[in-house]
């Protein structure tokens, strides 16, 4: 390394310069570096709240779609409001009122059935 006040060849790690004297307190060696981790996984910010709600969206066409289309739409909103960018929070939010309408139409469809099968049999 080489004192930051002169110029000076000195060993590395040096507590202070041999030729002018500078004392070097507290101060990180010239070849220092930030410790990285790059076994940690890059998760952007909602990624998880992205994932539940494209998740439920899914499931929400096949099974209880009145509340896990709820689930997604919540979950899609709050992954966009934690920052997340990606496509997933916007496909949750899209399947999930794909799920509300799909299961609404079904059970207004079976509402109708039962109360024009009930209407039917009193006429008899
Ligand atoms: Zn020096």
């Amino acid at each position: 390394m080489y004192c930051s006040k002169c110029g000076a060849q000195i060993p590395d790690n040096s507590a202070s310069c041999q030729q002018c004297g500078t004392v070097f307190g507290g101060a990180q060696p010239a070849n220092w570096s930030a410790p990285q981790q790059p076994w940690l996984p890059v998760t952007p910010p909602g990624d998880g709240a992205a994932t539940v709600s494209l998740i439920c969206g899914i499931i929400g066409f096949f099974f209880a779609g009145l509340i896990l289309g709820i689930v997604s739409i919540v979950q899609g909103a709050k992954a966009k409001r934690l920052g997340y960018t990606g496509g997933k929070a916007t496909a949750g939010i899209v399947l999930g009122i794909i799920d509300l309408a799909v299961w609404a139409i079904l059970i207004i469809i079976i509402i109708a059935a039962a109360v024009l099968s009930v209407s039917a049999y009193s006429y008899f």
